[in-house]
C-alpha cells in the first residue's frame, strides 16, 4: 500500500468510520466511576505513575449520572454540531470492566439500549477481561459494533513494573488470545516514550503489536501531567526521561508505521492533555491535525508506508 482511498499511507480512522458506518459517528465519553486494580490495593496502588484521569474526562461524564443521563447530555452537546450522526458509548474512564459482572453488563445493556447508540468502545485493562464478559460483549457484537480497546502501552515488562501497571505483556497476549476471533473490534492503547526506552524498543513494538490479533491502534506520546506520580519523578530526576520534540517524534512515528502491519488502523498519533494540566513536551501548542498534516508529509519525504519496512 502507498496510498489509501483518503490519501494516506497508512490506515486511517476516519476511512475505516466512513467504510464502516457510511455517516458521520461520534463517541460520546462516559464514566462508570469504577476504579482499577492497581489503584484499589488488589493487585497495588497509586495507579499508573501517569495517569490523572482528569485528562481525559469531559465535563459532562460523571459517574454520579446514570449512563442514559450522560449519553443524553453528550448528545445534546455534539448534536448541536452535526445535525446527523449516529453515536458510539465510550466507557474511557479509568478500567470499564473492572466491577461485579452484573453491573458491568447492566451498564453496557442501559447504553446500547439508547436508541441513538449504535455501539459501545470500551476501553480496559488486559488484566480485567474475562471469558464470561468476553462471550456476553460478543453476543451484544452481533447487533452492535463492540470495541474493545486494552491499554498495552509498552510489550517491555521493565517498563510495565517501572509505571506500576501491575500486569505484564504476557497478561495482554494472553487477553487478546481470549477475545480474538468473537466478532469484537480489537484496539490497542500504546504509550511511546515511557521512561527508560530507547528508539530501537520503541521501534520493537511496533513488530510486536503487529503479531496480536488488533484491528486499531491508539499511539500516544507521553506526556508528563500534573497530579501525577511521574510529575513527582519528572521533577527530582528530569535526566531518566527522554522526552521527544515533534519533530523527533514525528521521524520516529514514520518509522514506526513502517514496521506495523499493513491491516492495522491507526487511531491516533498523539496525546492531547489539556493545557493547564500539561507540564511536559511543550509543543508549541502544535495541535493534532498539524502534527497527522506532517507525520503524512515526512511518509511521503522518506517514501515510506505502513509496512513497508516489515
Ligand atoms: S492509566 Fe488506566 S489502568 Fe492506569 S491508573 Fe489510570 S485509569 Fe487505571
Amino acid at each position: 500500500m502507498k496510498f489509501n482511498n483518503n490519501n494516506k499511507r497508512y490506515n486511517d480512522y476516519s476511512s475505516f468510520i466512513k467504510e464502516q458506518f457510511s455517516e458521520r459517528v461520534q463517541k460520546i465519553s462516559l464514566d462508570t466511576g469504577f476504579t482499577c486494580p492497581n489503584r484499589d490495593g488488589s493487585k497495588g496502588i497509586g495507579g499508573c505513575t501517569y495517569c490523572n484521569n482528569n485528562t481525559f474526562n469531559p465535563n459532562y461524564c460523571k459517574p454520579e449520572k446514570s449512563i442514559t443521563q450522560q449519553l443524553d447530555e453528550g448528545i445534546t452537546f455534539f448534536s448541536k454540531k452535526y445535525k446527523t450522526q449516529r453515536y458510539l458509548a465510550y466507557f474511557q474512564a479509568y478500567t470499564n470492566t473492572y466491577a461485579d459482572i452484573n453491573l458491568v453488563k447492566q451498564l453496557y445493556n442501559e447504553a446500547v439500549n439508547h436508541p441513538k447508540v449504535i455501539g459501545l468502545v470500551i476501553g480496559t485493562r488486559p488484566d480485567c477481561i474475562n471469558p464470561d464478559l468476553i462471550d456476553f460483549l460478543s453476543s451484544l457484537s452481533k447487533e452492535y459494533f463492540i470495541s474493545l480497546e486494552f491499554g498495552v502501552e509498552s510489550t517491555l515488562d521493565k517498563t510495565l513494573k517501572d509505571v506500576n501497571r501491575c500486569h505484564s505483556f504476557q497478561e495482554t497476549v494472553d487477553a487478546y488470545e481470549l477475545a480474538k476471533n468473537k466478532g469484537l473490534h480489537l484496539g490497542a492503547h500504546m504509550i511511546i516514550g515511557l521512561p527508560g526506552e530507547t528508539k530501537d524498543d520503541i521501534l520493537n513494538h511496533a513488530t510486536k503489536l503487529s503479531k496480536l490479533p488488533i484491528n486499531s491502534l491508539k499511539l500516544h506520546h507521553l506526556q508528563i501531567v500534573k497530579h501525577t506520580m511521574m510529575a513527582h519523578q519528572f521533577k527530582k530526576t528530569p535526566e531518566k526521561f527522554s522526552l521527544y520534540s515533534a519533530e523527533e517524534y514525528i521521524d520516529l512515528i514514520t518509522d514506526f508505521v513502517a514496521l506495523l502491519r499493513p491491516d492495522i488502523i491507526i487511531e491516533r498519533f498523539i496525546s492531547e492533555s489539556p493545557k493547564h494540566l500539561l507540564i511536559a513536551p511543550n509543543w508549541n501548542g502544535l495541535k493534532n491535525f498539524e502534527i497527522v498534516a506532517k507525520i503524512d508529509k515526512q511518509l511521503i519525504e522518506k517514501n515510506l508506508w505502513q509496512g513497508k519496512n516489515r
